[in-house]
This record gives structure tokens, C-alpha cells and sequence, in this order.
């Protein structure tokens, strides 16, 4: 079966600071119209190089040509947080962290520096593929009465998602941590708690994540933690992304106060210190 994911060709239209950690970028390409609206956690690619190393890229096998290449452009995972079909146009919220050339990765590098019009691939799920709307969603609520978000500032795109297609008769709760008070933004949830970092404050000062032991955060074994809920029939559902480290302390904090772990997902979405791949 083709995937529903593909390469769409596209170029860098605007930027534009959200916040103090938050630059929102606009990518424009021909074909984008195919692009899935699906938004909520939908995760998508995008491939940053110099265009020769691009061109390649472009068909349904691009993983696997990109696999063997001598000469790899990176690839980083990130949310869309607007589809605008009719005009081509998608919006992803990017992290800034690090200045180009001094701590960046490419993708905070391409946000903060690149040039508009500067080119570059976007894999994202096409509508006209069967699954679209499925494929990359790790937000599964199935049955659940009550939805509990937690998060750092690289899940806040998501959260907002989520938070914008709530169902009815769902309780949504959340508990966001970001880097400064300028990041903290209006999102509507039944409950909703920031931590701000430069404040000192931390997603795990908050009950019942509190419950983290020393040495939940530290590190893991290398691996990206993944860790996605099946069948969630009602009830509480917890979703979790951000800092792997950070995201282990609260499975080990939602472990020790009871949470179903069947009714519970766990996604590293990045690792202090590791480059993403
Ligand atoms: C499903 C999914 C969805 C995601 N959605 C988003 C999103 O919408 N917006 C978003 O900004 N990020 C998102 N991320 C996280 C993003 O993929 C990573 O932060 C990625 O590492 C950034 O790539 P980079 O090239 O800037 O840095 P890399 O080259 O990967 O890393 C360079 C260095 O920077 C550090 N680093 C990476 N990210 C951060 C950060 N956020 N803060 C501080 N240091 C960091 C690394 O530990 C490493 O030491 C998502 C990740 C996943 C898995």
C-alpha cells in the first residue's frame, strides 16, 4: 500500500516571531493543496539542504533514496499548525534554540536564518491517500471522558491543535511548560497550567507529576521514548510529549499514582544533547 505520506516541494514564504521562543514559518509550494488538514500531534517531515541534494528526494521512495545517499540533508519531525489549501500554504511553529552557527540545529538554524524563498521539502500526509488522516497521529482519545495534555514548549504546536478540535463532552486539561512568561499564550482548555523555566518552574512542580523521584529525568538508554495508548474506552486519557527526559519523569510519576498505562502516551520529542535524526 502507498503511504499516505509524500514530499511536497516547497519554498519559504514568511516568518514571523511568535514569542520569545517561537518563530512561525509559512512554506508555499504548488501541490500543497494535497496536503492533509488533519493537523491535532499529525507529525510531519522536513528535509533541509542545498536543493541538489533535494532533487532526489522528491518521489514516494524518498526514505530510502535518502537512506543511501552519500550526501544527506537533515530531516527533523515537526507539526503543522495551519493547512491553507486554496492558497498553498502551511504554517509550522518552530522551537528556536541556540543561534545559527553557535548551538542550532538545522531546522532552528533554517527558522531563524534562512532566506524567504529558500527551498526545501515538506513530507506530510497527502488527502488524496487513503489513511491521511491517521497516519503519524499518536492523539488517541478513543472513548475518554477526560483528556489530560502535558507538555514542553516543542509540544505546544500540538497542544494547540488538539485544544482547537476538542470534542463535546470532553474535559481538557493541561499543564505546559515553556521556556519564558512571553511564550505562554491563550489556549482554551477546562484547566489549563503554565510553568515558565526561567521562573524556575517545571511541568514536574505540578500534581500528580510532582510525584517524579529523583533520577526519573535523568537520560534514557539512547532510544527515543515512544510509547503511544491503544484502545482508551473511557475515562482519562494522558498525553505526554516534549524532552525525553522530561517525558520519562512524568510516565514514571503517572506510573506511581495508578494511571492505566493503556490509556496513557508517552513521546519523546527530542533529547537535551542529541541531535535529532
Ligand atoms: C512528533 C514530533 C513533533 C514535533 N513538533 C515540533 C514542533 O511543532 N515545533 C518544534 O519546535 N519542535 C517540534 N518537535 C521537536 C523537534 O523535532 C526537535 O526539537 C528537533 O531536534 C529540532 O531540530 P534542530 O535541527 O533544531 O536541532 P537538532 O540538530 O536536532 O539538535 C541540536 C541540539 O539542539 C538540542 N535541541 C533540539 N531541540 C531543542 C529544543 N527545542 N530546545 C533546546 N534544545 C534543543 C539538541 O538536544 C541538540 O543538542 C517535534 C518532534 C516530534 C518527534
Amino acid at each position: 500500500m502507498t503511504s499516505p505520506y509524500r514530499p511536497f516541494d516547497v519554498r519559504l514564504v514568511a516568518r514571523e516571531r511568535l514569542s520569545a521562543s517561537f518563530m512561525r514559518i509559512t512554506l508555499r509550494g504548488g501541490d500543497l493543496a494535497r496536503c492533509s488538514p488533519t493537523l491535532l500531534d499529525q507529525r510531519v517531515k522536513l528535509v533541509l539542504g542545498e536543493s541538489r541534494l533535494l532533487d532526489p528526494l522528491r518521489g514516494d521512495d524518498w526514505y530510502s533514496v535518502w537512506q543511501a545517499a552519500a550526501e544527506r540533508p537533515a530531516i527533523r519531525t515537526y507539526t503543522l499548525t495551519a493547512v491553507r489549501a486554496a492558497a498553498g500554504e502551511v504554517d509550522v511553529d518552530v522551537v528556536l534554540h541556540g543561534r545559527p552557527g553557535a548551538g542550532a540545529g538545522p531546522a532552528s538554524t533554517f527558522a531563524q536564518s534562512a532566506a524567504v524563498g529558500e527551498r526545501l521539502l515538506l513530507v506530510a500526509a497527502d488527502r488524496s491517500r487513503a489513511g491521511h488522516e491517521e497516519v503519524g497521529v499518536a492523539f488517541r482519545p478513543g472513548g475518554a471522558e477526560r483528556v489530560v495534555l502535558v507538555g514542553d514548549e516543542t509540544a505546544l504546536p500540538a497542544v494547540a491543535n488538539i485544544l482547537a478540535d476538542r470534542r463535546p463532552g470532553v474535559r481538557y486539561e493541561a499543564v505546559l511548560e515553556v521556556p519564558e512568561r512571553d511564550d505562554v499564550r491563550a489556549l482554551a482548555a477546562d484547566r489549563l497550567t503554565w510553568r515558565v523555566r526561567s521562573r524556575g518552574e517545571s511541568v514536574l512542580d505540578v500534581a500528580p507529576f510532582a510525584h517524579a523521584a529523583a533520577g526519573d529525568a535523568a537520560p534514557g538508554d539512547g532510544a527515543l521514548l515512544w510509547d503511544e495508548a491503544e484502545d482508551v474506552s473511557g475515562g482519562s486519557y494522558l498525553w505526554a510529549a516534549g524532552e525525553a527526559g522530561l517525558v520519562r519523569a512524568v510516565r514514571a510519576a503517572a506510573k506511581r499514582t495508578g494511571v492505566d498505562r493503556g490509556a496513557a502516551s508517552f513521546m519523546g520529542y527530542w533529547r537535551r544533547g542529541a541531535v535529532s535524526a
